[in-house]
């Protein structure tokens, strides 16, 4: 089995298309690249339900839609019979990770995607001369992107991480990494690298050395980027010794066949 579980709900322009009608060509081109399962996660902060958590105005300029309009959308796909599961981007917010859970709480979740896209609101991929890397040793920024990656993992709060090793995007790298313990969770191999300045996918093999189970991921922001490049994903997993992917419901996970 082939699963996509990480793209946003947007339209061939990259506008916000939370409707049912948006989710069909995701469906479209899922079915086009042998992708049997595909799962939402909008990104958290785009939701006015989450607006008492964000501080940035990256965040809040975008936090003005409607997050029963996104979970109507995906759910009503669903009833039509598409092959779709619903999830979220989720960010890390540090001590805010408990209220931020308590506000998507009421949802039907198939899964929770957790990303660390900002660490004290300096953002680790905006750029490599803004956000973290401002400021920062390369080894600090790494240092403090896993450590709080690990935090994320440890909330029990997502199910899944996005773009497991994110600090790599711009190249900058230290000499020695050192990759953190991330029990209770899957990682999911992300083409999305591949268009990034690193130009690899995300994680790491190294980062899968332990076993975590995993997902597939595109992280597409339109439809002709669902599933793409994902020979190279299932070729890294195959390599990593994988047999399986997660495949979840209700925030439940169970081992399908790969491929
Ligand atoms: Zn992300
Ligand atoms: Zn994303």
């Amino acid at each position: 089995m082939i699963v996509d579980y990480h793209m946003h709900l947007r339209d061939s322009a990259e506008r916000i298309a939370h409707t049912v009608d948006g989710v069909e060509p995701f469906v479209e081109t899922a079915a086009s690249r042998g992708v049997a399962e595909i799962g939402f996660t909008e990104h958290v902060y785009y939701f006015r339900q989450t607006l008492p958590i964000w501080t940035e105005p990256y965040q809040t300029e975008r936090c003005v839609y409607d997050l029963d309009a996104y979970v109507d959308a995906v759910l009503e796909a669903k009833r039509r019979g598409m092959p779709v599961k619903l999830g979220m981007e989720v960010d890390y917010v540090g001590e805010r990770q408990d209220e931020l859970a308590e506000l998507l709480a009421p949802y039907p979740w198939d899964f929770l995607l957790g990303s660390v896209h900002w660490i004290d609101g300096l953002a680790v991929d905006a750029g490599p001369d803004v956000g973290m890397w401002v400021d920062h040793p390369v080894d600090e920024v790494w240092r403090r992107y896993f450590s709080a990656l690990a935090d994320l993992a440890a909330s029990g709060h997502v199910d899944v991480l996005a773009h497991p090793d994110l600090a790599k995007i711009f190249r900058m790298r230290p000499d020695h990494i050192e990759y953190p313990a991330l029990d209770g969770v899957a990682l999911e191999i992300s083409t999305a690298g591949l268009r990034k300045p690193v130009g690899e996918l995300y994680p790491a093999a190294a980062m899968l050395e332990a076993g975590p189970p995993i997902t597939l991921a595109s992280d597409a922001h339109v439809p002709a980027d669902v599933g793409r490049d994902f020979d190279r994903a299932v070729v890294h997993a195959r390599a990593a010794g994988y047999e399986t992917v997660s495949v979840f419901e209700g925030r439940k996970a169970r081992q399908e066949p790969l491929g």
